[in-house]
């Protein structure tokens, strides 16, 4: 379960806060210093967490909080409201285009999720009434190539390639084409992965980008891999501009540094959050509720 040590570390500190009737400075500064340590070990990027906790303490050390009927109450729930906004406030939606074909660009190092996430995407478009198509454009793994199409058979959503030797921003363009001639108001790219981040893969993606204009670039990030996640996707935004992030494999993340840290890092919202390997997993992202999921 995610941010399983934070929510026990937080109502633990909150408990013992309550416990106190009227609260004085030194009460909110020793509970905000067992926040702090509880944010560092759930591995939230250090500077996040000092500037969290500056803008709690200044809130919370105010005349209303100390004479409140139950301060640690307000107390609470200021860091709900803060945890809430550290993750981007409200939910972040796909940027969907007046004029179809919406493109989507998804990107990411290999075994983020990337081809799993788009056809989870894929899915869950479809729910929605939309005709999405998913686009074989990661021709360097050529394994990616099937397990698209098996992904697109499974959920009945076609999938567009071209013979192998075809290169990534020609398949990428020949899409849009595609999507025109068959009626496709959503086309899904899934773009190369590597190891890690190469001039010749971010390379690629520039000139895929600028050649298919996308609506929508979103890079898939490991939420397991901490703030290897964070830092990867500092490079991808810097590098090519991202829309958002899809934070994959939340299910097995037990801390949740990356979904606390990434947007006040980077900008960027997670806008979906992957939740297990089936392809109904993928939920969108409501910082509100992660925020409740901590404090109980
Ligand atoms: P890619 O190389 O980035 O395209 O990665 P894949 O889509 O092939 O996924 C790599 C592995 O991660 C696969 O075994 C997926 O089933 C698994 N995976 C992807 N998303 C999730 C998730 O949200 N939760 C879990 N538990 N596994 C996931």
């Amino acid at each position: 379960m995610i941010f399983e040590g934070l929510a026990d570390r937080l109502q633990e500190t909150f408990k013992k806060l309550r416990g106190h009737g009227k609260l004085t400075e030194d009460d909110v500064n020793e509970a905000m210093r067992e926040v702090r340590m509880a944010l560092l070990e759930a591995d939230v990027n250090f500077k996040v967490v000092k500037d969290f906790v500056k803008r709690v303490k200044e809130r919370a050390i105010g005349q209303d909080v100390m004479e409140a009927l139950t301060p640690a109450q307000l107390v609470i729930k200021i860091v709900n409201e803060e945890l809430t906004e550290l993750m981007g406030g409200s939910q972040s939606r796909i940027n969907m285009s007046p004029n179809p074909p919406t493109i989507i660009m998804m990107v990411g190092l290999q075994g983020a999720g990337k081809t799993t996430s788009a056809g989870k995407l894929g899915l869950s478009l479809k729910k929605q009434g939309k005709r999405p198509v998913l686009v074989a454009a990661d021709i360097y793994r050529p394994a990616a190539v099937t397990q698209l199409q098996v992904i697109g058979k499974q959920l009945d959503i076609p999938v567009f390639s071209m013979e192998p030797g075809t290169d990534a921003v020609t398949i990428a363009k020949s899409s849009l084409n595609y999507a025109f001639t068959h009626a496709n108001d959503v086309v899904i790219i899934d773009t190369a992965g590597r190891l890690h981040i190469n001039e010749e893969l971010m390379q690629e993606l520039k000139d895929i980008k600028g050649q298919v204009k996308p609506h929508e670039i979103l890079l898939v990030v490991d939420a397991m891999t901490g703030q290897d996640a964070v830092n990867v996707a500092e490079s991808f935004n810097k590098d090519l501009g991202l829309d958002g992030l899809v934070l994959t494999k939340l299910d097995g993340d037990s801390r949740g540094g990356a979904a606390l840290s990434v947007k006040a890092v980077t900008g960027c919202p997670v806008k979906f959050v992957g939740m297990g390997e089936k392809l109904e997993a993928l939920e969108p992202f409501y910082p509100d509720r992660m925020a409740s999921r901590i404090l109980g």
